[in-house]
């Protein structure tokens, strides 16, 4: 027999589609309270909030003849007919999650609006109205849910333990917490403050409040806006990566969301900028025309549907490349030894400098690294955060400064100007020494070259023009497998710009090489490239093919050449104009700073 289910029965089925485990009940909260316009919103947990959530705002309060409506399922405030789906700038709109959270916990709200003198506070459990009277309490709202699903015992089951729901509560108010940065948020779990943030729109304030285990120093801005689209945050330079994707966390209007197609955007963006299998930390907010996306693709909104996946795959690399393209992203000399290669023995960073942080700012900054927090978190794949550790991290004290130049506010750093540079000559035959205005800057000059290569090979490669030089003594190399002039490799290295010729049984003349190349160069490089090669049938693949150029760039270059101060303005030269300048294509960076500042304090003048 089809019956229709009482209230109560529908509301508990329907609830359990929104309402699986305590994170869900604080993201309704919280954004109901952020919809309302509050400046300042505390959350508060136990048990991982499965016995107790608190979310009190000083937003703009409910109505009293309001407060029951609230509760009632497609109630809501925020739309009232289709086409306001369209222009939608608030959070919530489905007018569901009081009515869901009620009906599966015991819930108190407490709520004043200015305009009236008294409050109201309203009981509901399990969907049921207990009390509805007026009390005192100042303006805005808190909800208490409390005893969640006290009435469906067997749903606690699915529920994780307490740390577990607990971190994820905790990692949704960090990344909402950093969304909203003009809003002052304070989370506090089992009576303990986790983090509070002062609100003062500042992100990279904001970062150092929630994440005081990310090194801000190697923090760089992005910003660019394009055709209604705007990217802005906050990118590590090369000098800071993790061994997972979990400090990346990226924003659409607002909305904390996992995407590909953004963290695809980053990847290419960072492309030969980290050694492989090293991940950027990232925060990025992207803001994009409501109409360009769809956010109803997901039932708890983690995922948007972009119209146009590949403008924001090239809009997040180009601001990316534009962020790493800036001198504020050139490794610091002091950071170097954090440019880890994957697979060392360690994947634990070093323990964060205890020094201070000095920051020029409109407002003064001082920021303390107080607790290697990374140390228990790097080492897990999925995106908890262990609370113990979390809690003892002291609160970071407001900020005070004294010297070094990062201009927080201003979002563009301009890029790097090669033109400023004043070469000094070179040490050990292999470092090129180079400084302007403020910083002192090492070459390595075999990475240079190794870029220069890279990209020639690659550039002409790829074009029908060869620039090629006639050698007058032509080089002989013999390959160690059989072949002939009509396989694949002879095929890559004449696209390349060598010439190759048959010169008996596996033997080959080279009697035109590059016009960018020396002869000693370019005997090492073929055979290199030779001796490299796995499979010939592979050599029509260009991913393979790069692969191999990168490989024997690497050997054909020799470090401990004299360079004349000719030679390294001309190697400079070429440097400057490839277009990524700043590392070689393992990864490792073609060139170190030290700021003026960093000297000055290694010799303890400042
Ligand atoms: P929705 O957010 O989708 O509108 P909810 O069930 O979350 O639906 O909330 C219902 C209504 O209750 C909201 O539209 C809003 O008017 C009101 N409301 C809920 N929480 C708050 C709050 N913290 N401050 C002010 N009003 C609130
Ligand atoms: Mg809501």
């Amino acid at each position: 027999m089809i019956k229709i289910l009482e209230k109560q029965v529908a509301d508990k089925i329907a609830a359990g589609e929104v309402i699986e485990r305590p994170l869900s009940i604080v993201k309704e909260l919280i954004e109901n309270s952020i919809d309302s316009g509050a400046t300042s919103i505390v959350c508060e947990i136990k048990n991982g909030g499965k016995a107790l959530i608190r979310v009190t705002d000083n937003g703009s309060g409910i109505e009293k003849d309001q407060v029951e409506t609230a509760f009632l399922r497609h109630a809501t405030s925020k739309i009232t007919q289709v086409k306001d789906l369209d222009s939608l700038d608030t959070l919530g709109f489905r007018g569901e999650a009081l009515a869901s959270i009620a009906a599966v916990s015991r819930v108190q709200l407490l709520t004043k609006v200015a305009s009236e003198k008294t409050g109201t506070e309203l009981l509901i459990h399990g969907g049921q109205v207990i009390s509805n009277k007026p009390t005192g309490s100042p303006d805005g709202t808190t909800m208490v849910v409390s005893d969640m699903f006290y009435n469906t015992p067997a749903r606690l089951k699915f529920l994780k333990n307490d740390g577990a729901e607990g971190s994820a509560v905790i990692e949704f108010m960090s990344q909402i917490a950093l969304a909203f940065c003009h809003i002052k948020f304070r989370v506090i779990n089992n009576g303990k403050i986790v983090f509070s943030t002062i609100g003062d729109g500042n992100r990279l304030n904001t970062i150092a409040s929630i994440y005081p285990n990310i090194d801000i120093k190697n923090l760089v801005p992005i910003y660019n806006e394009e055709d209604g689209y705007k990217v802005e945050g906050f990118i590590s330079t090369p000098a800071m990566s993790k061994p997972t994707r979990n400090s990346q966390v990226f924003f659409v209007n607002g909305r904390v969301i996992e995407s590909k197609v953004i963290e695809k955007g980053l990847v290419n963006g960072y492309r030969e900028r980290l050694f492989e299998g090293r991940h950027p930390v990232a925060f990025i907010f992207l803001q994009t025309p409501p109409s360009s996306l769809d956010v109803n693709i997901h039932p708890n909104k983690r995922q948007v549907r972009f119209n146009n996946e590949q403008k924001i795959i090239e809009l997040i690399q180009n601001t990316v490349i534009m962020g790493l393209g800036t001198k504020e992203s050139v490794v610091r000399a002091e950071n170097i030894f954090k440019l880890r290669e994957p697979k060392k023995t360690t994947t634990i960073d070093p323990k964060p400098t205890q020094e201070q942080i000095h920051i020029y700012n409109s407002k003064v900054l001082n920021i303390e690294n107080k607790k290697p927090r990374e140390l228990e978190t790097e080492k897990k794949d999925d995106k908890t955060i262990d609370i113990k550790t979390l809690l003892s991290t002291k609160q970071q004290e407001p900020l005070t400064i004294e010297e070094e130049m990062i201009k927080i506010d201003s979002p563009i750093n301009k890029p790097f100007e090669f033109d400023t540079l004043k070469y000094l000559g070179t040490i050990f035959d292999t470092y090129i020494l180079a400084t302007d205005e403020n910083c002192f800057y090492m070459f390595d000059q075999h990475a240079c070259h190794e870029r220069i290569h890279y990209e020639k090979f690659v550039s002409q490669y790829n074009q029908e023009e060869k620039l090629r030089q006639p050698i007058m003594f032509p080089f002989v190399i013999s390959t160690s497998f059989d072949t002939s002039i009509d396989d694949n490799w002879v095929n890559a290295l004449t696209k390349m710009g060598f010439a190759i010729e048959e010169f008996g049984f596996n033997s080959f003349r080279i009697p035109e090489i590059p016009t960018f190349m020396t002869i000693k160069e370019a005997e090492n490089f073929v055979s290199d490239f030779v001796d490299n090669i796995k499979d010939d049938n592979q050599l029509t693949n260009t991913v393979v093919i790069d692969k191999l150029i990168m490989k024997s760039c690497k050997a054909s270059i020799k470090a401990n050449d004299k360079l004349t101060m000719e030679e390294i303005k001309a190697l400079m030269d070429q440097l400057s104009k490839c277009q990524n300048p700043f590392s070689c294509p393992h990864g490792r960076p073609t060139f170190i700073k030290m700021t003026k500042y960093e000297i000055e304090r290694t010799f303890k003048r400042v």
